[in-house]
């Protein structure tokens, strides 16, 4: 086992108790650097789900959460942020070796982002309010925003942090209890997290965390009675599952979904922070990334030379790679030989289909010979829309280059996607800017930069990228029910 990983989090943790899954059964989480294990975790089966459902289930009816004023909510909200930061080190530590992440990336996005999440949501408690509106004389009306109750909280492994404090931070601000599940392939730092929020002080039983497999842990949550409220973060594959389940018992669904997403430069864009922008829109994470810009229109006349830069970047990038502790390195592996057969499958699909690799698309061996899931990122151009590498979310380091010349034709296209999770802009001219926002269909369009993550600014998905938003005001709405109550007092 990695030194960094402290025997007891390796547990399931539900209601306040550090156990092993009833079945003793464990799953293995491997480091991906170099494809060894660094520990099992217990996993959970769907008797483990209905302690952690149960527990979770007590601590919203019977528990102090609920009850305590909103100011106490806060500042143990406040005391989560605090102590995600006294523990950065351990936690990027964790975060890079579990899901293949440059530790200078963790240290600097994933663990301060998701205690900003932190930070943020504890700001709401106190901010929660109905409304007042006029009826006729004789009644007062006024609306209270409520928790659901027990919120199933299932989230992907290529930010498992940063997506479990979306989830964890606004459902606990607005006073419900949860059951987190984890992605099997990346347990570590939810259940370190987990004794952050006891050591807050957040009551046992409010918080449960789980780790398991989709088809077992996940499915068992999903149909379970006792929860009143679904967030998933996954594929959308997994989105349509989760709907189907969910519509047995009408419970409440939000989905963070896939993407395809496009970026788009202009002839009279800032080519060098365009270039900068497109290459980290699309490697950033090791193109593991929902919003990953992996649909590049560029208009016709400044494509050679915007490509010429990409490729120059892609290299560089391809030259920092390595074991993801190290502060040098720049791009860590695919996070299992699963993701990284997927990316060289879609790569032969490119090669197939008649697009010209520029560069990349192979396996690559920083740390020796078959070690590691390490990918060159890919570069193609010549791509149309209709190809697959053009038209799937391949959720790896590989961009597939549009040529274009008319500004509607690029909108147009871009618009061709089941998807609709985000975009970027990339134009001096402020007219244009703003009618492209307008014209994409995504739930986040970027303007001269790609990949700007706030807990202030909502986030999520058009057409098949889901619904439901996070962060924000939009994520207090999406974990409170709306209650009218109606007096008589004429
Ligand atoms: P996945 O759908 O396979 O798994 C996501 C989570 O759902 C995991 O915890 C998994 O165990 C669980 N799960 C899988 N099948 C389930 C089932 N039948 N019932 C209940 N739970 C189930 O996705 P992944 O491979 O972990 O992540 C990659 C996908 O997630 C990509 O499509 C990516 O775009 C998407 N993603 C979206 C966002 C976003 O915010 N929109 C963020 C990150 C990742």
């Amino acid at each position: 086992m990695s030194s960094v990983v402290a025997p007891e989090f390796v547990r399931l943790y539900i209601d306040g108790e550090w156990t092993d899954a009833l079945s003793e059964q464990t799953l293995v989480t491997a480091n991906p650097c170099f494809g060894t294990e660094i520990t099992r975790v217990a996993e959970a089966q769907a008797e483990d789900v209905d302690l952690a459902v149960t527990a979770a289930r007590r601590a919203f009816d019977d528990g102090p959460w609920r009850s305590w004023t909103a100011s106490k909510r806060a500042a143990t909200l406040l005391r989560v942020a605090d102590l995600m930061e006294a523990h950065a080190n351990e936690l990027a530590e964790l975060e890079s070796i579990d899901a293949g992440k440059p530790i200078s990336e963790t240290l600097r996005v994933d663990v301060p982002m998701a205690a900003a999440t932190f930070r943020y949501f504890a700001g709401w408690c106190t901010k929660i309010s109905g409304e007042n509106s006029p009826l006729s004389s004789d009644y007062l009306h006024y609306t209270l925003r409520e928790p659901y109750g027990v919120c199933a909280l299932i989230v992907a492994w290529n930010f498992p942090l940063l997506l479990a404090a979306r989830k964890l931070a606004p459902a606990l601000a607005t006073g419900n209890t949860v059951v987190l599940k984890p992605a099997s392939l990346t347990p570590l730092s939810a259940l370190r997290l987990a004794q952050i929020l006891d050591d807050a002080g957040v009551p046992r039983g409010v918080v449960n965390v789980i780790p398991g497999h989709g088809a077992q842990a996940g499915e068992a949550l999903i149909s379970h009675p006792g929860v009143d409220k679904i967030s998933l973060t996954g594929s959308t594959e997994t989105g349509q599952a989760v709907m189907r389940m969910a519509a047995q018992s009408i419970t409440r669904v939000s989905l963070e979904l896939g993407g395809k997403s496009p970026n788009i430069v202009f002839d009279d864009a800032d080519l060098d922070a365009a270039a900068r922008g497109v290459v980290g829109g699309i490697f950033f994470n090791k193109g593991e990334v929902c919003t990953a810009g992996s649909r590049l229109f560029v208009q016709s006349s400044i494509h050679d030379e915007l490509v010429e830069r990409i490729v120059d970047r892609a290299k560089s990038l391809a030259g920092h790679q390595g074991d993801t502790l190290d502060p040098d390195i720049r791009l860590g592996p695919q996070v299992s030989r699963s993701q990284l057969e997927t990316s060289l499958r879609y790569v032969g699909y490119g090669l197939d289909e008649g697009a010209r690799l520029v560069i990349g698309g192979e396996r690559t061996h920083p740390l020796g010979k078959d070690v590691g899931w390490f990918l060159h990122p890919a570069v193609f151009t010549e791509v149309n829309s209709d190809m697959r590498i053009a038209r799937e979310e391949i959720f790896g380091p590989v961009l597939s280059v549009i040529r274009f010349d008319e500004v509607e034709d690029a909108l147009r296209q871009s618009n061709q996607s089941l998807y609709g999770l985000a975009a970027g802009v990339w134009t001096r001219d402020l007219a244009r800017a703003h009618q492209a926002a307008r014209a994409l269909q995504a739930g986040t369009v970027w303007v001269n930069c790609y990949n700007v993550f706030d807990p202030a600014a909502p986030f999520g998905g058009y057409k098949r990228s889901g619904f439901g938003r996070e962060n924000g005001q939009a994520a207090i709405e999406d974990y409170t029910q709306l209650k009218s109550v109606i007096v008589r007092v004429g």
